[in-house]
């Protein structure tokens, strides 16, 4: 096949940044409206819908941080060791009673209040206890060993602000406030079309020129890790009004569209056409590979995302326009993708112009880990991605990486 000189402009015109798509995602689509209230046992995962900020201060009162013995810091005489006399014991929850007396320590476990006046608990492993007489080694700090009231976070501070994508910990300290539920964004009903005359559905037989459906699955299964609800539209035949009718039905039901096939410049192709004659297109083509052929329009009001219909490039794609666009409208922060470094232990060269994504395996190096590119580039090559750990990213202006050279990479933990 002919190789154009410059790919940037190899269809007769220049091709969108995936920084510029990402900006146009992001300014041209609000978030959702609408939120519900969210059990912290289904919270995971969901954007928060408000600010919280803490009700009380975490922790709620002064306590011990360890099994000890409380005292007042200045009743030990500074230098060499000291002894008090012990009164009194506190266990976790038990309220604090009396004030400490002077020259007296208290017993107290983890958790528990500290007693008025106690102002330092030390550690049973450095005492020496002697009847009811402590021995206490001189050195330690005032206030060592216990958590003051509000040390984690204190009153009225913002503690989860909205748009966070709750992880574990944030429900953990939602908990720890008090909260029992947490108001979280309505998640967008997210529609995904197949395309292709050649598609059979994983479980059928495949007749003759027919491959199975993957991308409807990964897609589906990307969509699954975001805080989304996604639906399977199944898949669509290479004709226009078909096409057309099924975009223009499914903009009314859902809040997001995303379609994979059928976006190149074929005479199969019938996805750009059909966002245009339904809606507004807001671009075609990006300068990525694998994921040129990619497009995003409106149509009924509804963001439509054709994504490209090799496999390896849906997934590229999706990361790049689905993944920020399905955040955007649910009122998430913005995430950029992790992104870490590697050092490269492969030689590759590339056009200037497209910012392009390899395929590589990471192991521990002796300093950065060691990126080894897949032999395998092929955009349909989903066994490739299977093999792999990560994305090696080479950015739009380089034009060839050497083996000792710093690449960035996306270990497929931290994207999928
Ligand atoms: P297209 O852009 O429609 O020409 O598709 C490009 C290549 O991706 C063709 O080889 C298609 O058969 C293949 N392809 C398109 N959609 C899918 C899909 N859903 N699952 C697997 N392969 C696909
Ligand atoms: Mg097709």
């Amino acid at each position: 096949m002919a190789q154009l000189s410059d790919d940037c402009f190899a269809f007769g015109g220049t091709l969108l940044s995936v920084e510029a798509a990402a900006a146009l995602i992001t300014g041209r689509v609000p978030p959702l409206p609408g939120q519900e209230l969210a059990p912290l046992a289904a919270a995971r995962g969901r954007v928060l819908a408000q600010d919280l900020h803490a009700p009380h201060p975490l922790p709620p009162f002064f306590n011990s941080a360890v099994d000890g013995y409380a005292f007042r810091h200045a009743d030990l005489p500074p230098g060499g060791e000291s002894c008090l006399a012990l009164a009194g014991r506190l266990a976790a929850g038990q309220a604090a009673g009396a004030p400490l007396a002077p020259g007296t320590a208290c017993r107290i476990l983890t958790g528990a209040p500290m007693p008025p006046g106690a102002d330092t608990v030390m550690m049973q492993e450095d005492i020496r206890l002697e009847g009811s007489v402590l021995h206490l080694p001189a050195g330690l700090k005032r206030g060592a060993n216990c958590r003051p009231a509000g040390e984690d976070v204190p009153q009225g501070a913002l503690a989860l602000a909205a748009g966070t994508r709750l992880n574990p910990a944030h429900v953990g300290l939602a908990a720890a406030l008090g909260q029992p539920a947490l108001a979280v964004r309505r998640r967008p009903r997210i529609g995904v079309f197949s395309t292709g005359d050649e598609l059979a559905p994983p479980g059928g037989r495949l007749g003759p020129a027919q491959t199975f459906d993957s991308n409807r699955f990964s897609l589906l299964a990307l969509l699954a890790g975001l805080p989304v609800e996604p639906v399977d539209l199944g898949i669509l035949p290479d004709r226009a009004e078909a096409t057309a009718a099924a975009l223009r039905e499914a903009a009314t039901a859902h809040d997001m569209l995303l379609t994979s096939g059928g976006v190149s410049a074929g005479e199969e192709d019938h996805v750009r056409a059909a966002i245009e004659g339904q809606g507004r297109l807001v671009f075609w083509r990006l300068a990525l590979k694998p994921g040129r052929p990619a497009a995003m329009g409106i149509v009924r009001g509804t963001p439509v995302l054709g994504l490209p219909g090799n496999p390896v490039a849906a997934i590229v794609t999706f990361l790049h326009l689905a993944r920020p666009l399905a955040l955007q409208l649910c009122g998430a922060a913005p995430e950029p993708l992790p992104r870490f470094v590697a050092e490269a232990a492969f030689a590759h060269r590339k056009k200037a112009g497209r910012r392009e994504y390899l395929r590589v395996t990471l192991t521990a190096g002796g300093g950065l880990p060691l990126a080894r590119k897949d032999p395998r580039e092929g955009a349909g090559l989903l066994s490739s991605l299977t093999g792999s750990d990560a994305f090696a990213e080479l950015p739009e202006d380089c034009t060839a990486i050497a083996p000792g050279e710093r690449v960035a990479v996306l270990p497929f933990t931290a994207i999928f």
